[in-house]
């Protein structure tokens, strides 16, 4: 009999798997898979659209709270849609553009902040898979099951093109993907508030030669 836990975190850097591992553990075990990065994004993308430059941490502040997000499930293709004041904006949401500035968004402490307690509801409500950068640290710090995934920036690179690739993203080459990932991830682990780390009782898995499959695998073997 396996001791599945009620909560699982799974944290790592930019394009290491999180949401493919995840949304796999998730659909295995009948539970939510929620993928905190999708916030962060919208944040970032509203703010750009209504400032055009999000540096003016006050500002974004203030937009951001403004916003009106709702998700919206699927169920008939299988994704969630993001409506940003009653608008669909999902499609955007992966652009280069919005990667470009994510991660200056999500150092503002009044954002996380905002963010932070909407992802602790969803996770106080159990049977969650939960992706990001903190969730181990900072969002779920009880999680029964905290996963920390890594892998080189190169691999990483060459797995973000490939998928842009099949999403008819070709505007972006393997070199812009991996100077903006380590950028991303260097913003990310710098930041003052809930920077991107491992939690002391996080399981490391390197995943450079590894499917998602594989990697799923070994989450699951974690729980028998
Ligand atoms: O996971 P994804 O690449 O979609 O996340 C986009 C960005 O959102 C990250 O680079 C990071 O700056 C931010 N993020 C975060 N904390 C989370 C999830 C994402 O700071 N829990």
């Amino acid at each position: 009999m396996k001791n599945i836990p009620n909560q699982i975190a799974i944290d790592g850097t930019a394009a290491s798997g999180k949401t493919t591992v995840g949304k796999i553990v998730a659909k295995n075990l009948d539970y939510l898979f929620f993928d905190t990065g999708i916030m962060y994004r919208v944040a970032a993308y509203g703010a750009d659209q209504k400032l055009h430059d999000v540096s003016d941490e006050a500002k974004v502040n203030e937009v951001v709270e403004m916003m009106d997000i709702a998700l919206q499930n699927d169920t008939e293709n299988g994704v969630t849609n993001v409506l940003l004041d009653g608008q669909n904006i999902t499609d955007r949401l992966h652009l280069p553009e919005v990667d470009r500035i994510v991660s200056t968004v999500a150092a503002y402490p009044a954002v996380r902040t905002a963010l932070t307690k909407q992802q602790r509801k969803i996770g106080l409500q159990g049977r969650v898979v939960m992706v990001g950068r903190d969730i181990g640290t900072v969002v779920m710090p009880d999680a029964e099951m905290k996963i920390y995934l890594e892998a080189s920036p190169e691999t990483r690179a060459k797995r973000r093109y490939l998928e842009n690739l099949s999403n008819n993203i070709e505007s972006e080459t393997y070199e812009m993907i991996l100077a903006d990932i380590i950028k991303r991830d260097k913003n990310d682990r710098e930041r003052a508030v809930a920077p991107l780390k491992p939690a002391d009782d996080a399981v490391i898995i390197h995943t450079d030669d590894y499917s998602a499959d594989e990697v799923a695998q070994k989450i699951f073997e974690l729980m028998d």
